[in-house]
């Protein structure tokens, strides 16, 4: 029953043609543990939706896609997956990359929301990373819509491989831009917040941790170690989240969404849902073969996006 009203509250949701009043973006601070308005000082989460790895999925790199993730869905934050390593990646083809990079950026700029740029790699990569987060900073760096996401998840690096990496990368960033929010990551996929909490980078401001989950895998462990963190003074940031495995694939587990869902509310944690593509698994937003163009129907979403457009409602009506 609770799975039925959520799905056709997030069916009337996404049909409806309205725009949503969602408040611009606001330069970003972290204070006390957590991301805030730096003016007002108060808590600012920001919710939003991930694009998927740049590689397959750049025709939704748009400003079309932006615009509906925006208005329509109300998201307030869009991360731009882009990929490193994998396929014609950034090392493969950087021109490519900053393409598709850069019309994200510019229209998130336009529509007054929160663009996360996301350096979507699984490996250490410190030059190409310095390289890439100083030209985002200097394009960039004077802009309160962005948020640099320097490391994806680790997969194999230790947290203090990760913790170097972190600093000489932010050091770059900070030559340049001095405030934007710095999203640094943890081993295993962004899942050792508690170990970084014991050991946090220092000598920098506005500098947020990532937690992943993928809530039909990650459950009360997760949950502890992320209180853990948060009882250390760690500010977090979900910058992805599904309600699947923690392979994108499977049922979507609305239990756990829900609870994941209350616990960042409960913490002022903002939270990015991973993805928006049309590839042929439980996590990828749209049917295969939806319109780049935005503005989709019902026949182009799935029960996963229904459940994320349902969450962002949620959202907005409570800072309405
Ligand atoms: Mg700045």
């Amino acid at each position: 029953m609770k799975r039925f009203i959520i799905y056709m509250y997030a069916l009337l949701a996404a049909m409806s043609a309205g725009t949503t009043a969602i408040m611009g973006a606001e330069p970003l601070a972290v204070r006390s543990g957590k991301i805030v308005g730096a003016e007002s000082g108060e808590p600012r989460p920001l919710h939003g939706v991930s694009l998927a790895w740049h590689h397959f999925a750049d025709r939704y790199y748009n400003a079309d896609v932006v615009r509906t993730l925006h208005r329509s869905w109300g998201a307030d934050v869009i991360r731009a997956a882009v990929s490193v390593e994998l396929g014609d990646g950034y090392l493969a083809n950087p021109r490519r990359a900053m393409r598709a990079l850069e019309t994200v950026v510019e229209a998130c700029i336009e529509e007054d929301c929160y663009v996360v740029i996301d350096w979507h790699c699984h490996h250490i990569r410190t030059e190409e990373a310095v390289g890439f987060f100083t030209e985002a900073a200097r394009r960039w760096g004077d802009k309160a819509n962005v948020i640099y996401e320097i490391y994806n998840e680790p997969e194999n690096d230790t947290w203090s491989e990760v913790k170097a990496y972190a600093e000489r990368v932010a050091a770059a960033i900070r030559e340049i831009d001095p405030d934007n929010i710095i999203i640094v990551g943890s081993p295993h996929w962004d899942q050792d917040v508690d170990i970084a909490a014991d050991d946090p980078l220092t000598g920098y401001d506005n500098i947020a941790y990532s937690f992943h989950f993928y809530a039909d895998t990650h459950r009360a462990e997760n949950m502890e170690r992320c209180d853990y963190a948060l009882s250390k003074g760690l500010p977090l940031i979900v910058s992805e989240c599904g309600a699947m495995d923690h392979l994108g694939g499977g049922e979507v587990n609305y239990e756990w969404w829900g609870r994941w869902m209350q616990w960042a509310e409960r913490n002022d944690i903002g939270w990015i849902a991973w993805s928006l593509s049309d590839k042929v698994e439980t996590c990828s937003m749209l049917r295969h073969g939806a319109p780049a163009e935005g503005g989709w129907g019902i026949d182009d979403l799935k029960d996963w996006s229904l459940l994320v457009i349902s969450s962002l409602k949620q959202k907005t009506n409570e800072n309405r």
